[in-house]
């Protein structure tokens, strides 16, 4: 059985829900229409946070701010120094209110709070790292185009950019985006998801902490339907960069294209990890359980396909089940838990089914497979099916929760094969004693992050992102920055012109 699911934390909820407004020109402002939201912590059941709940006329004035900041404010035009020192102001801010935000995080994610603290530590690294880029942003000069020429090559930045998020990584996901734009000189919306909305406010606190000037960023809590329509599709808007499901993706760019706005999309994925004979064991279990519970399981780059090479399937997967009877399900509060709340009853319910489809399909439920038995809150057991073909259900579409579907194959071929079967690309994991089989499997593998006996590390200088339908574009790395700027060429001519109905 599951280790026991107790939510006797010591930590409690609030007493009452935490007030937040929208941050709109640098004040913070009632939504237009007096619309408000509730939160309630999916592990705890009360009301933890109240928002300002915008529109599209909330939208449209967040836009109008983001563009006069754009268009006539200092912000594009202070030296990259300036950018970079407020930068670090702010990471400086997030690491002086870490526990304010990982609680936060806590309450309105489900997630377990050592987990949230490790991220908000993450992001601030993140925007100490976008600070060096603000500074070494340059474009590139051409004096080889003749003595009368000189050609340069400009990277301005892009502008007004719609910032969208999804719920299950709200602070980190932020920072993986809006550091990277302010670097460039760009001015922002920002839409969290309606669910987790809390950090990205308090991180708006921050930034009028560290003087970023008013307007820069701007940040409206509403739905995707409302207030994420009327930023895809605002005429001032230049830029989207979205992360999300890959169905509203597509949507993103589909509104995107009216505007012709330059799109970058963040996606789902259906990420293999893929298990050889010669591998360290042990280290491969263990990597399968914290690839699959990390999160819930409400991970983009969650390990939800396990291939296993079927000499040592039976053996491994016992494994795998031993390990995660022992993984701690509960308070996301509590310091020892590793795996938390669903992060709505919706959510649980559709986990469930595709838990039910696949053992109609013929799929075999080794472990969990149900909601646990809690007093408050939305729990799922860790779970493990096993027998999964690549043509199931369970095996193509991304479950985002708890449960393990575990194949098997006979050589590094048909691993590559089963591997690349489906739409997504976004990251997958080898685990081989032998060098070339692993070169073979990371070359093979159409993925934009393949792990090589190691599984989900995450670093500011590698970028990150998908293949195929898991995504357009790169975050993290040297050149996210780049992506929130055009270029701009400049052809610069000395001497005398020589009239053009002469030559
Ligand atoms: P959704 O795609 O449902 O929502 C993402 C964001 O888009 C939310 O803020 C949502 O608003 C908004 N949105 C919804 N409809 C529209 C619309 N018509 N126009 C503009 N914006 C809209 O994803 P989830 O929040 O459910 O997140 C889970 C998904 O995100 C998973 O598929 C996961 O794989 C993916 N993801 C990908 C990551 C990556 O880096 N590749 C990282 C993390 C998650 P609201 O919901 O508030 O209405």
């Amino acid at each position: 059985m599951t280790a026991h699911v107790s939510l006797e934390s010591s930590k409690r909820p609030p007493a009452a829900p935490r007030r937040f407004e929208l941050l709109i020109d640098g004040k913070w402002q009632q939504a237009m229409a007096g619309e408000r939201l509730t939160r309630h912590s999916p592990a705890h059941g009360v009301a933890v946070s109240d928002y300002a709940c915008g529109s599209s006329a909330d939208a449209a004035a967040a836009v109008a701010a983001a563009r006069r900041a754009f268009d006539d404010g200092p912000w594009p035009r202070m030296t990259a120094s300036a950018r970079a020192r407020a930068l670090l102001k702010v990471a400086d801010i997030v690491e002086r209110r870490l526990e304010e935000l990982a609680v936060l995080e806590v309450l309105e994610s489900g997630k377990p709070i050592a987990q949230a603290r490790a991220e908000i530590s993450g992001a601030a690294d993140i925007w100490r790292y976008a600070a060096t880029l603000a500074r070494t942003l340059h474009g590139e000069s051409y004096a080889n185009l003749g003595d009368d020429m000189l050609g340069v090559v400009l990277r301005e930045p892009i502008g007004v950019v719609a910032i969208i998020t999804p719920w299950n990584f709200p602070f980190l996901i932020l920072s993986q985006k809006l550091p990277f734009a302010l670097a460039a000189g760009c001015t922002s919306v920002v839409k969290p998801s309606e669910l987790t909305s809390g950090t990205s406010l308090v991180l708006g606190d921050i930034l009028l902490q560290a003087d970023i000037p008013p307007g820069v960023v701007n940040i409206v809590v509403g739905t995707g339907a409302e207030v994420g329509e009327r930023l895809i599709r605002h005429p001032d808007v230049d830029m989207v960069s979205f992360t999300g499901s890959t169905a509203i993706g597509k949507h993103v760019m589909a509104a995107g294209s009216d505007t012709l706005k330059k799109v970058t999309a963040e996606l789902g994925g259906k990420n293999p990890q893929i298990v050889f004979g010669d591998a360290d064991l042990d280290a491969a279990a263990d990597a399968a359980v914290f690839g699959i519970y990390f999160n819930a399981g409400e991970c983009c780059n969650s390990s939800s396909r396990l291939l296993v090479a079927a000499d040592i399937a039976s053996a491994f997967v016992e494994r795998v089940i031993a390990a995660s009877k022992k993984v701690v399900v509960g308070d996301p509060l509590d310091d020892a838990t590793k795996v938390g709340a669903i992060i709505t009853p919706e959510h649980l319910a559709k986990i469930t089914d595709y838990v039910e489809q696949a053992t109609a399909a013929g799929a075999e439920l080794r472990l969990g497979g149900r909601p646990l038995d809690t007093t408050t809150g939305q729990f799922m057991a860790p779970t493990v099916i096993d027998g999964v073909r690549p043509d199931m259900t369970i095996a193509r579409e991304e479950v985002f929760g708890p449960v393990l579907s575990i194949m098997t194959f006979d050589n590094a071929d048909e691993a590559i094969r089963v591997a690349n079967d489906t739409n997504y690309g976004l990251s997958a994991g080898v685990w081989s004693g032998n060098f070339d089989n692993c070169m073979h499997l990371a070359r093979g593998i159409k993925a934009g992050t393949v792990w090589l006996n190691t599984f989900m590390d995450g670093y500011a200088e590698l970028p990150f992102g998908g293949y195929k339908q898991s995504g357009l574009g790169r975050e993290l790395g040297k050149h996210a920055v780049e992506d929130f700027t055009e270029t701009k060429t400049l052809q610069m001519h000395r001497g005398p012109r020589t009239n053009w109905w002469l030559r």
